[in-house]
């Protein structure tokens, strides 16, 4: 009988949905679904947990260690937590990219990244070559198995009939003490996050200035959307990285995905292969983005985009 391991993602006390996507992934391996919440205060993100679809117990460690999510001091209480498991996941985000490899190591397995498909407990398959090709990987068998899922290649859990039991656990680990939190900078914004946000409007190199981002962030408030960027307009620093979408940057996979002045680099598409509509602007008609784009408008983005403004406000 498998049992699997979810580290739950939050922050400021909400479950982030890239849980709840981990939750489907798992029911495909088939076992007992356990949630893992390490928090000082986890409460309201292990109730948010145990009302998902799937889940049969939630672990809840409430230690003030954990009030900043840092991957050396979660990683070994993660271990502690996973014993008898034979799974341990966790979503393919910054927050499980960091933490995950760490698990892996302390148990001293290799981690399979990215799971896209579950074709039994121990064979999954995943992108590679900035998702142009896919393989099949085996984990060795009589080890668990520590995992990242791409949350992008799976549902939301949905809500559970009855709630799954919590159980508060209190962990004997000794916590690292090399690590420790110094300050948090990050761009402070009212938009949805851009991995979860079911809205995306991302500018290009063509944007050509932060100053001229402004029309993307106010296309993206008229939409109630997320922003994102290419690499191109990143580097050429009009937006912060953590808004690049991509090969190095998110994979997402927003309902609706706006890309307005990107060329459609193989790179950026790779992170929103699963997006559902796309629209390009471009003022190139044979730019590759047209190529996967559902919607294309040729033109310039200067004039297109206070247009499309005007017509949705
Ligand atoms: P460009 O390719 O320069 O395209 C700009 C587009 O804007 C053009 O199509 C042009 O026709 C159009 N345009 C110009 N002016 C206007 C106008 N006035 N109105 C309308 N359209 C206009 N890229 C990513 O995005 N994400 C990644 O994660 C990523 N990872 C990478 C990893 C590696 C290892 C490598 C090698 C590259 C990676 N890249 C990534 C870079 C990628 O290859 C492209 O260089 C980048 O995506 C290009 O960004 P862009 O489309 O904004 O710029």
């Amino acid at each position: 009988m498998n049992k699997i391991l979810i580290v739950a993602e939050h922050h400021d006390g909400k479950l982030n949905p890239a849980t709840a996507r981990c939750v489907s992934c798992a029911q495909r391996i088939d076992g007992d679904i356990e949630v893992l919440v390490l928090a000082a205060t986890p409460d309201a993100v292990a109730r948010a947990a145990a009302a998902l679809d799937g889940v049969t117990r939630v672990r809840s460690v409430a230690h003030p260690a954990n009030v900043h999510a840092l991957a050396a001091v979660l990683a070994p209480q993660v271990v502690a937590a996973a014993a008898g498991f034979t799974h341990v996941l966790a979503p393919s985000t910054t927050f499980g990219k960091d933490l995950m490899p760490r698990v892996a190591a302390l148990l001293g397995v290799a981690q399979v990244s990215d799971l896209m498909q579950v074709e039994d407990a121990q064979r999954f398959v995943r992108p590679i070559y900035a998702g142009n090709a896919l393989i099949t990987v085996q984990a060795p068998g009589g080890q668990a198995v520590v995992a990242t899922v791409r949350t992008a290649s799976w549902p939301e859990a949905r809500a559970a009939a009855t709630p799954a039991p919590i159980e508060n656990l209190v962990l004997e680990v000794a916590l690292p003490t090399h690590t420790r939190f110094v300050a948090l900078e990050s761009g402070k914004s009212d938009r949805p996050d851009l991995q979860s946000a079911s809205r995306v409007v991302s500018g290009g190199r063509a944007l050509g200035s932060a100053e001229n981002f402004k029309l993307i962030y106010a296309l993206a408030d008229t939409l109630g959307a997320a922003v994102g960027a290419s690499r191109a307009a990143v580097d050429a620093g009009y937006v912060p990285s953590d808004m690049q979408v991509g090969q190095t940057g998110k994979i997402i996979a927003p309902a609706l995905y706006l890309a307005i002045g990107i060329s459609g680099a193989i790179q950026h598409l790779t992170g929103i292969k699963d997006a559902g509509t796309i629209v390009a602007i471009n003022k190139d008609a044979e730019a590759p983005i047209f190529e996967i784009a559902d919607f294309g408008l040729v033109g310039d983005l200067f004039k297109l985009v206070p247009e499309l403004q005007q017509a949705l406000g």
